[in-house]
């Protein structure tokens, strides 16, 4: 929570003094900006050339780290001690990234599929966290060098499809940089406050952000209405950006060009070259040990055309996921390095049908807009709502192991909601609350987030505590669990911080696997509710049949134990219908019992009375 300074004399909200800054987390490039009389700025290194930081950390023999275009040196020269692309791996554990193993030229730790990755230089351990850390540092030495002060409040942005692990996990990383992150944006979000799309208060907009950065690509669908920001639908593909442009051009030369330099790095530079020279020149050829590369715009345009159908396709089907047409887009904003390729602009401004928002550098749009969010959060501006929306469902374990979801997918953020429950079992004084994310009827296909027990219930008969769980998810996305015993006011509460994080492919697999198993969930969630209630059932029979001895017969005893037998055959089974009929049969059996019970202990109850 920000902490608004009030002058006790005046009564007046004092301005804060102190910059907050917007930073721009990147996966190839990492940036910092702040606000100059009123106009985000993004902020250039002491060589004065570039606003660009390459989010690459590298460690020297004799222990310094260096972060930036001088650890991108080492990526030729060094790589096992030159990390690039920690982003993918932040909130990730080994089991979510090991496919993908051999993209890194890193070393990734394996130990345990389940917790987070660790990645290995010389004989340590660096966390995703902790390098993340050493670029935010390097930002925020750069700014503070450029404004002689000390900056410790941050606003950071990331992608959209981030869930909640990903996000804590760069909070955590502000953290140990020795910044507090007031706040976690959507790149998308901050890209359009960036071009002042929120400006414009009068009706909603719908707004498609297309971001081709340097290796992957998202395209988010976002709604502003009265300021506030929705994420109607994201898409896009992890493994697709500038590094595939180039990878398309070295492997034409290395096909077109005789002696070409096939596998080395410099030709990889060349190529990246080659790509940035046509995206203003129609023609590039330069030397390389002797040898001559060449490519024009045309031909690079034929070599990159199947890539940038790639993301036409995610832009399709995200709009598809919103429920829009291309032509109910009013706005398209262009984010990312690689969309300076002209082609790129083209297609997209072509798929929409209209033109497309280029005028900022759309390596710095993401920055800029963390830059008006910061200062907005420091006083400076009307207040900008953001609002998001949660990509899975989120809910609790009950009886059975059913999901009981208390926050839907696609639920806005923040959010708050809350259902009541109760024990299952007399006297129970202790009641386990998992809090699980996904789309399935189990929890045990869905994802564990967390747990944690509420201890202390007072002893009550099964039925009787009222349990209030509530879920908080606060604008980062963070979830907060409370549980209270209503009778009792015990509380217990927990921060979910997911103990690994979940990749945008597993989301997307967990979604499919929901509508593919909906059927035989439904079934097995049938069986499971028929065996709950029968269980429930057959525990206030036997307390029935206990209490009332002396008023039954024992043709009835007999008969009802038959029942309760026949019950709990059919329990053991796995025909729902078989269970439901047996309790049918039980209820419809007992129900006069239990009336003529009733009657019998009223007038039992009005004898005692003294009138
Ligand atoms: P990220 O968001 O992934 O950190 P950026 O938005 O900084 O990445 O984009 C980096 C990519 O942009 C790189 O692949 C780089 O080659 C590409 N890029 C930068 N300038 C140009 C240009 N003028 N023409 C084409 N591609 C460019
Ligand atoms: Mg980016």
């Amino acid at each position: 929570m920000a902490k608004i300074p009030i002058n006790i004399q005046s009564g007046e909200i004092q301005k804060n003094s102190e910059t907050i800054i917007g930073i721009d987390l990147g996966t190839t490039n990492s940036l910092v900006a702040h606000i100059v009389d009123g106009q985000p700025v993004a902020v250039k290194g002491k060589d004065g050339k570039s606003t660009l930081v390459p989010s690459i950390v590298h460690f020297t023999e004799d222990g310094r780290i260096l972060v930036g275009e001088a650890a991108r040196e080492k990526l030729i020269s060094d790589p096992q001690n030159t990390i690039y692309s920690v982003k993918r791996l932040m909130g990730k554990s080994y089991g979510d990234v090991n496919e993908f193993e051999q993209y890194f030229g890193y070393k990734i730790i394996d130990e345990d599929t389940d917790s987070l990755v660790k990645i290995r230089v010389g004989n340590r351990f660096y966390t995703p966290i902790e390098l993340s850390a050493e670029i935010l540092k390097e930002l925020k030495r750069r700014i503070e060098k450029e404004l002689d002060a000390t900056v410790s409040k941050a606003v950071i942005t990331v992608p959209a499809y981030f869930n909640d692990a990903q996000r804590q996990a760069t909070r955590d990383a502000g953290k140990l940089a020795g910044l507090d992150v007031l706040r976690i944006v959507n790149e998308p979000t901050a890209a359009s406050l960036s071009y002042g799309l929120n400006k414009d208060q009068s009706e909603s907009q719908t707004i498609a952000v297309y971001d081709l950065g340097g290796g992957t690509f998202d395209i988010s669908i976002l709604q502003i209405q009265d300021g506030i920001f929705e994420v109607l639908a994201t898409n896009g593909d992890t493994f697709l950006g500038g590094d595939d442009l180039d990878r398309a051009i070295v492997d034409h030369w290395t096909k077109t060009t005789e002696n070409a330099k096939t596998f080395s790095q410099s030709l990889r530079l060349l190529a990246e070259e080659a790509k940035k020279t046509l995206s203003s020149k129609d023609h590039f050829s330069k030397d390389l040990d002797g040898q001559n590369y060449s490519l024009s715009r045309q031909d690079f345009e034929q070599l990159i055309k199947p890539l940038l159908d790639k993301t036409l396709e995610a832009c399709k089907n995200a709009l598809q996921d919103a429920k829009l047409e291309s032509a109910q887009i009013d706005h398209i904003v262009m984010v990312g390095g690689s969309t300076r390729v002209p082609l790129v602009k083209k297609s997209v401004a072509d798929f929409f049908g209209k033109a497309v928002y280029d005028k900022l550098n759309p390596d710095e749009v993401v920055a800029l807009g963390a830059g008006i969010q910061a200062d907005v959060l420091a006083g400076n501006q009307k207040d900008i709502l953001l609002l998001d929306v949660t990509p899975l469902s989120l809910g609790i374990e009950t009886v059975g192991g059913l999901m009981d979801v208390i926050i839907s997918r696609n639920s806005k953020v923040p959010s708050k909601a809350g259902r009541q429950y109760t024990t299952s079992v007399d006297g129970q004084a202790n009641l386990k609350v998992g809090v699980y994310q996904g789309e399935r009827d189990l929890v045990e296909h869905n994802r564990k987030l967390g747990e944690f027990i509420l201890r202390g219930i007072p002893p009550m008969p099964a039925g009787l505590p009222k349990i209030e769980i509530q879920f908080i998810l606060n604008a980062d996305g963070i979830l907060l669990v409370k549980a209270k015993e209503l009778r009792s006011n015990v509380e217990q509460e927990i921060e979910i911080r997911s103990q690994y994080g979940l990749s945008e492919e597993d989301m997307g697999r967990m979604l499919l696997e929901s509508i593919q198993n909906a059927e035989g969930d439904m079934k097995i969630r049938a069986l499971l509710e028929a065996r709950n209630e029968a269980q429930n059932i057959l525990l206030s029979s036997e307390k029935f049949l206990k209490q009332n001895e002396s008023i039954i017969s024992e043709e009835e005893m007999t008969q009802t134990k038959a029942l309760v037998e026949a019950l709990q055959k059919s329990v053991a089974g796995e025909d729902k219908d078989a269970i439901n009929k047996a309790m049918d049969d039980l209820n419809t059996y007992t129900s006069p019992l239990a009336h003529r019970a009733m009657d019998f202990n009223i007038a039992e109850a009005m004898k005692g009375k003294k009138i």
